[in-house]
């Protein structure tokens, strides 16, 4: 059976490794290839090394200020003589992006049978002017198979009428990479140049406060907030200390640096290689984030997440009180997160709840679903 895992960012690629090496643990049954867009480059190549995987494919699509006309044709039809050529049975794409619209297009025409991991998330707003709902609803649609990773996800596919014995709620696949990373950071042999570097700047009798953002709904007004929010919360807490890895787009960059730079107890730092960050996020005592990934997974380190968005496809979290939404309002951020320096026993409640997006098996269940589909 021939298998061709897609994916095109850094949130994917952690997401899909534990997917390839699961694959391959199994090279008797399948013939697994990697195709990467490499739609972001940079962050995506660290992934791949520590995972040591080497894609069969790269498609190295990435140009500066692309706009997602040309990105998307450029999948389509740069992913054609990958398909005429492998010839693969199942395509496998994650999540969002226009790299997992795009290829599972690209699949279709193939007629290779296209396979949804992260499927089901959904904001209900095909409105919004930011693509993820529209791509994630589109590869639904042409999707044969749906992992999903909750039932509340599954719960989403049902409503839009989708065949029940094609969902499989597996959890999500960015707690097995977590765990197989934690074990690797925790081990003897673990050596990393940006940990190195990040150690003498900070304090451990301290408390951490780990931050990222990058979400485009929250360039302009919404960073200024969040960084007047930083700015006061480190002033007024200086047993504390931020330590803030800085996306790489200039809306980005700019608030943060204009707004945080040459404040004593704020490290800002350049984004940290996948090992570096969960080695962090370990040493974290809480989150502040509007990551998608980082909420899934910091609930399994048991860290609290303050979630800087109004709305979220990730409801179960959420419900399951793991993380809180605080949006970027300014006061908003600084109230709950003094809440939780202030407050042992809301921290310890919050710090020690069930992961809602699984243990770690994900990966697990969809090889042993694909491989009962071809007994
Ligand atoms: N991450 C990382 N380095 C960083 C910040 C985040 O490796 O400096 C990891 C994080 O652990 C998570 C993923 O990247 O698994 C999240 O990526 P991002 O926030 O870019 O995207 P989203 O999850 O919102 O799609």
């Amino acid at each position: 059976i021939k298998n061709l895992i897609i994916f095109g960012t850094r949130p994917e690629a952690i997401k899909m490794a534990p997917l390839v090496k699961e694959f391959q643990k199994h090279s008797d049954k399948f013939e697994t290839k990697v195709c990467i867009t490499a739609q972001h480059r940079e962050m995506l190549d660290q992934v791949l090394d520590f995972f040591e995987i080497k894609p069969d494919f790269d498609l190295d699509l990435m140009k500066p200020n692309q706009n997602l006309y040309q990105l998307t044709a450029d999948i389509i039809t740069n992913l054609k003589p990958v398909l005429d050529d492998f010839r693969p049975d199942y395509v496998y794409v994650h999540g969002d992006t226009t790299t997992t619209m795009a290829s599972s297009l690209a699949a279709f025409y193939s007629g290779a049978k296209i396979c949804h991991v992260e499927a089901g998330l959904r904001t209900f707003n095909l409105k919004s002017p930011f693509p993820e709902e529209m791509n994630r609803s589109v590869t639904g649609v042409i999707s044969n198979l749906h992992f999903a990773p909750t039932s509340n996800s599954k719960n989403n596919l049902l409503k839009e009428n989708k065949v029940e014995s094609d969902i499989i709620v597996t959890g999500n696949t960015v707690i097995d990479a977590l765990l197989f990373s934690v074990k690797k950071v925790n081990s003897d042999e673990f050596v990393d140049s940006e940990v190195l570097r990040l150690k003498p700047f900070l304090d451990d009798s301290k408390r951490l406060i780990l931050v990222t953002g990058h979400r485009r709904e929250n360039h302009g007004q919404g960073f200024i907030n969040i960084c007047k929010a930083l700015k006061q919360i480190a002033l007024e807490n200086p047993n504390v200390q931020i330590v803030y890895p800085v996306h790489l787009n200039p809306n980005v960059q700019k608030p943060v640096y204009d707004l945080l730079a040459n404040i004593e107890n704020i490290i800002l730092i350049d984004p940290l290689s996948y090992p570096a960050f969960v080695w962090l996020m370990e040493k974290s005592y809480l989150i502040i984030t509007d990551s998608g990934g980082v909420q899934e997974e910091a609930p399994s380190l048991g860290k609290p997440v303050l979630v800087m968005r109004d709305t979220t496809e990730r409801p179960e979290a959420v419900d399951a009180g793991t993380v809180l939404l605080v949006g970027t309002n300014t006061d908003k951020i600084i109230q709950e997160t003094t809440k939780l320096l202030g407050d042992e026993k809301i921290y310890g409640h919050m710090g020690k709840l069930h992961n809602p997006y699984g243990d770690g098996l994900a990966c697990k269940t969809i090889v042993q679903h694909i491989s009962s589909l071809n007994k």
